[in-house]
């Protein structure tokens, strides 16, 4: 059976050449898969918060072969999109010659990768060899000593050499930032001009309290309407429009003059929940279909069960999928003051 084929019923009830609709009407079609919790940089909004971080025992994550295996049920369900993320991909051993492998058995997926690329440099031409379409990079600031400040770690230098490399071989580039009041807003215009000069996507990602022990002050929030405010007074914004603005989440500015843009991710304060086409999976393997709900469906067991087989993971995946909730419906219910989930990002995959 070849996904050219007519579509035949499966036990499962989706036929194998379409794409899993939820019952909101929304297409699901892109799979984030954290492969490991573990991570190099302890963020002050991440995870440095936290105390007696507990770390995954490693037989309780994933194994390649496991998500190989998800990723083929996945694309049996036409998901053509999978992000790599974690804690930090880069981190777990072998990484790269299991993004050749996923590559390898499915040569038509939309691979993608998000990092903080401290590990990134030297690794450019094996991605673009292998296929990587482009990565995520997470960088909150330009400026070295504040790197450390807000990571713990004195890594910018490196950071910031894998995105040159990047930019000189050509591998396309988004660079995320946590918009963090008092902490990195002094920076806007730093971070405009950067856009300006390089070709790659600055998007600016609102700070969300994820994370039951994330310290979260409301005033700690950098709005997107304010980022955009300001930066429309150092340069003249244009906004995307057409077919480009309706891929993703951020909404996407050129810089006029610029070699590349800039953007607002704002996940609280005008949420995209309408268009999500995301399915999550943490590295122990439990499916999430919203970031901002706690219901998580266990597939490892599956995964490692001798009796059930991939026909039992393609049914739950799809049942999941099916009540994707809408999750600005789950935060408005909660209230304000609450931690939008109970796990950290780095448990979760961002
Ligand atoms: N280690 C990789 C990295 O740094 O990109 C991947 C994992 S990290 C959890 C993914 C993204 O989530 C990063 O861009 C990080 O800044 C973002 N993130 C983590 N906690 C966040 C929060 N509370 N609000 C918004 N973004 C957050």
């Amino acid at each position: 059976m070849t996904l050219l084929s007519p579509p035949v019923q499966q036990h499962s009830g989706l036929p194998l050449s379409e794409t899993m609709v939820d019952h909101h009407g929304r297409s699901i079609n892109y799979l984030r898969l954290s492969i490991t919790d573990r991570c190099n940089l302890r963020c002050l909004y991440c995870r440095s918060s936290c105390t007696g971080l507990k770390m995954l025992p490693h037989e309780q994550m994933l194994s390649y072969e496991e998500c190989l295996e998800l990723i083929a049920v996945a694309s049996e369900l036409n998901i053509s999109k999978v992000r790599f993320t974690g804690g930090e991909p880069f981190i777990r051993r072998n990484f790269l010659h299991f993004l050749e492998q996923v590559l390898q058995r499915h040569p038509h997926l939309d691979m993608r990768l998000t990092t903080n690329a401290t590990l990134l440099s030297g690794k450019i031409s094996a991605l673009k060899e292998i296929g990587v379409q482009g990565l995520n990079i997470s960088l909150d600031t330009l400026n070295r000593e504040k790197f450390q400040r807000i990571t713990g770690r004195d890594f910018f230098p490196q950071v910031r050499g894998a995105i040159d490399q990047c930019l000189d071989q050509g591998l396309r580039v988004k660079i995320n930032v946590v918009a963090l009041k008092g902490i990195n807003d002094d920076e806007l215009p730093a971070f405009v001009r950067f856009a300006e000069q390089f070709p790659l996507d600055l998007r600016f990602i609102e700070f969300m309290p994820v994370g039951e022990q994330t310290v979260w002050r409301p005033e700690q929030l950098w709005t997107a309407t304010e980022i955009l405010r300001d930066a429309g007074e150092i340069v003249h914004l244009d906004p995307v429009v057409g077919l480009e603005k309706r891929r993703g989440p951020a909404r996407m500015f050129t810089i006029r003059n610029g070699q590349g843009r800039i953007g607002v991710i704002s996940p609280l304060s005008s949420h995209f929940c309408g268009q999500c086409n995301r399915l999550r999976i943490t590295p122990d393997g439990r499916l999430r279909t919203c970031l901002f709900s706690d219901k998580e469906y266990r597939l490892r067991p599956i995964l490692r069960s001798p009796k059930l087989g991939r026909e039992h993971l393609r049914r739950v995946i799809i049942r999941a999928g099916k009540v994707k909730p809408m999750g600005h419906e789950i935060l408005a219910a909660q209230g304000r003051d609450r931690s939008v989930c109970r796990k950290i990002m780095s448990a979760i995959g961002g």
